[in-house]
């Protein structure tokens, strides 16, 4: 067995939290610290001092030798520049760690090379980093040693946000003053703040990583790009939920205790729907600090596989032909004095307060249905999305059997006076106690269900950072909060108008409302009849960003200007290229570096057999036969390869991005799949001694 860990004694021992502040800081310094966290405003450059060196001494005390501003850069991943905490020696040779006020506010990296989409060019590359006081700082233990981190946001000279954080604050004030609006209307007058809580599901697949560096296709493009599939699969469903096995059960013990010590709340974890793909759940938390730890669960995920000979993929699709991963983004909002807005209670069609939000949050998906499909697009999730896998790429929300119940007799009659009970659940079994049931089933194939006091949005990606979804989800909320508040604060009767306008937002945007199976093909054509957007694929999600629509809510809230809006979508289309680019490019080198030259050499030993075993008088009819169809197949990959190379240098010589984006997606990656097929035959067909990389079989089944 393995050593014994004591979770509360670990956790959070490598973040400088509010209870080390409290104890390290002066009271009125820590006072200061509070208000700017909860309030907002800046802190004065003498408590900016204070807070620096307590900071840097209890990094010191913990061996920390640098520091960084930690970013989230248009990447979707973070971005880190050391500094070691070293200064000038004295004459005598001594040297003492400074760390001051002005380093931990703001700093300035030379950040010209990470995606602008057109808003710095490289010789105005001034970019600044600006300490995000809300999230904490903690301490990063790798091979590097220990590095303070200082999460921060990153913004141009000219200050537009260059980063993912920026918007994501912006909207999360936009929501909390909107939603304060709607609470005061019903009598609350203390709420200050309403939060958006968010807790990321990450899936994840785990590989051997002798196996992975035989893959080219895993090590550049972190998918495969050929592969037959295994005899076994995930039809067995002895997987999901199934006994861990030890290897990925030390790995799950390491990565808990690294998540814990940096205060991220590792809850749940289980094997998923494929082989050699698991879950991990954290605590959900206020949406800003939830997306820096689901940024720092990627990280430790793929540090911690290294150090077990393994690695973690996070690739919406990184097999064929089995389940994809996911990241749910459970969202609640949620106001400083306890009540979360989503919670309906046991008699919703009682509660108006919630019927309230419950109708703006409809009108708010079905008016953005097209911005929130785009907010959880990336390369990958073109893989899950309305391709073969779930959830659609259709917006819909699931409310459940009690919801859709109350909705409906709003809409008919204007009055719900019943709401459906759980009830008891009946075991059966005597010495089983009885359940008392939830008043709603779960649907897993919806987009955007309602679970109990959250929203779960399903569509969002493995690999992709959760801060768009929510950044989007906030701000769509925000101007539907917004719009009502508008029109019931100058309301004579508050009661008849709020009852009006609830019924009123339900009976338009009940189209939105769907609990059956979001699977099915007929739903397809019922949601193309109710006119809700299909959006079949990220670039055709990019333009949803800079609608007359879109550019008036996110300006409205001062979330985006349309500048930042034009400059996003530019670098979805790039980064669409390049990545489908590299792609193509280690199609390109795995078939004729890998494939061609193996299954040549096959072909030379059959025909040598043919000739032998003729020669010996012997019927040589089945190897006849082999090399006849081998050798088809080859020239038929051979026909696809050169194809592929001619589209893939038709669209690298486009230079507009939306333009070339496209031809990515409509001639390249058309032309990738025509060489995957022959390809994945062959792979059936020859020798597996012959065969030059590992199999699926051994890829999902050997960790
Ligand atoms: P599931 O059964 O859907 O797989 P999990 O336990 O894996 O559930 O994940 C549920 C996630 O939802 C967790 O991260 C949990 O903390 C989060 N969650 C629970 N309640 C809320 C809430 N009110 N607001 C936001 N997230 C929540
Ligand atoms: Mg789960």
């Amino acid at each position: 067995m393995s050593e014994v860990t004591n979770v509360e004694e670990i956790f959070g021992k490598n973040v400088f939290s509010l209870g080390k502040m409290k104890e390290r800081l002066p009271k009125d310094v820590y006072k200061e610290v509070r208000k700017v966290m909860d309030q907002g405003g800046e802190l004065s450059m003498a408590a900016a001092n204070v807070v620096a060196k307590a900071m840097k001494d209890w990094a010191v005390e913990n061996g920390a030798t640098h520091f960084t501003h930690w970013f989230q850069p248009l990447t979707g991943i973070t971005a880190e520049k050391h500094d070691a905490f070293v200064t000038h020696p004295d004459e005598t040779g001594k040297m003492l760690t400074e760390f001051s006020g002005k380093e931990l506010i703001k700093g300035e990296p030379d950040a010209s090379s990470f995606p602008s989409g057109g808003l710095r060019a490289t010789f105005e590359a001034r970019g600044y980093t600006a300490w995000d006081i809300t999230s904490p700082a903690f301490l990063k233990e790798s091979a590097c040693g220990v590095i303070l981190c200082i999460p921060t946001a990153f913004c141009s000279y000219k200050g537009e946000a260059l980063d993912k954080k920026t918007p994501l604050l912006r909207s999360m004030e936009a929501l909390s003053e909107q939603a304060v609006r709607i609470v005061r209307l019903f009598g609350n007058t203390t709420a200050t703040k309403v939060t958006a809580s968010v807790g990321p599901e990450q899936e994840y697949f785990l590989v051997d990583k002798d196996l992975y560096m035989k893959r080219t296709d895993l090590m550049f493009a972190g998918r495969t790009l050929f592969g037959a599939p295994a005899p076994k699969g995930q039809e067995m469903e002895d997987h999901y939920f199934g006994v861990i096995k030890e290897r990925v059960g030390a790995y799950m013990k390491d990565l808990n205790e690294e998540l814990w010590k940096l205060g991220v709340t590792a809850k749940t974890q289980h094997n998923e729907v494929a082989p050699a793909q698991h879950e991990l759940a954290p605590i959900y938390e206020s949406a800003n600090i939830a997306v820096d730890h689901n940024q720092l669960v990627m990280e430790t995920m793929k540090r911690v596989a290294a150090h077990h000979n393994m690695r973690c993929l996070l690739h919406e699709k990184p097999y064929a032909g089995v389940n994809g991963s996911g990241k749910h983004d459970n969202w609640s909002i949620t106001t400083d004095n306890g009540v979360n807005l989503l919670e309906p209670g046991d008699t919703p069609n009682e509660n108006v307060q919630f019927l309230l939000v419950l109708a703006c949050i409809l009108k708010a998906v079905d008016k953005h249905a097209d911005l929130l499909r785009q907010s959880a697009s990336d390369v990958g999730n073109d893989h899950r999305l309305g391709a073969n896998e779930a959830p659609p790429a259709i917006i819909s929300v699931f409310l459940g059997e009690q919801l859709e119940d109350v909705v409906k007799q709003l809409v008919e009659t204007g009055i719900a006076a019943t709401a459906k009970e759980g009830g008891k659940l009946l075991t059966g079994v005597s010495t089983l106690p009885d359940l008392t049931k939830d008043a709603t089933d779960r649907n897993r194939t919806s987009p955007f269900a309602f679970t109990g006091n959250k929203f779960e949005f399903r569509m969002v990606g493995s690999a992709d950072s959760i801060a768009s979804p929510n950044t989007t989800l906030n701000a769509i909320v925000a101007e539907a909060f917004c719009e009502a508040a508008n029109e019931l604060e100058k309301a004579d009767d508050f009661d008849m108008a709020v009852h009006d306008l609830i019924k009123k937002y339900l009976t338009e945007h009940q189209r939105i409302i769907f609990n059956g199976n979001g699977y099915a093909e007929e739903w397809v054509a019922e949601a193309e009849r109710r006119g809700l957007p299909n959006i079949k694929s990220m670039i055709e999600a990019a333009g949803t960003l800079t609608t007359d629509k879109a550019v008036a809510l996110f300006e409205k809230f001062g979330i985006f200007t349309k500048t930042e809006l034009e400059s996003r979508e530019e670098v979805l289309y790039e980064t669409y290229a390049k990545t489908i680019n590299i792609e193509a490019l280690t199609m390109i080198d795995m078939a004729s570096k890998q494939i061609i030259p193996a299954v040549m050499k096959y072909t030379k030993s059959l025909a040598d057999t043919v000739v032998a075993v003729t020669a010996a008088g012997a019927d040589a009819t089945v190897q006849k036969e082999t090399l006849k169809v081998v050798s088809a197949k080859l020239t038929e990959m051979k026909t696809a390869l050169d194809k592929l190379q001619k589209a893939e240098d038709a669209a690298a010589a486009i230079t507009e991005g939306k333009a070339q984006a496209f031809a990515y997606k409509d001639t390249v990656k058309e032309a990738m799949d025509e060489l995957r097929a022959p390809a994945d035959e062959l792979e059936m067909l020859v020798d597996k001694a012959a065969w030059p990389f590992p199999t699926y079989g051994e890829l999902m089944f050997e960790v």
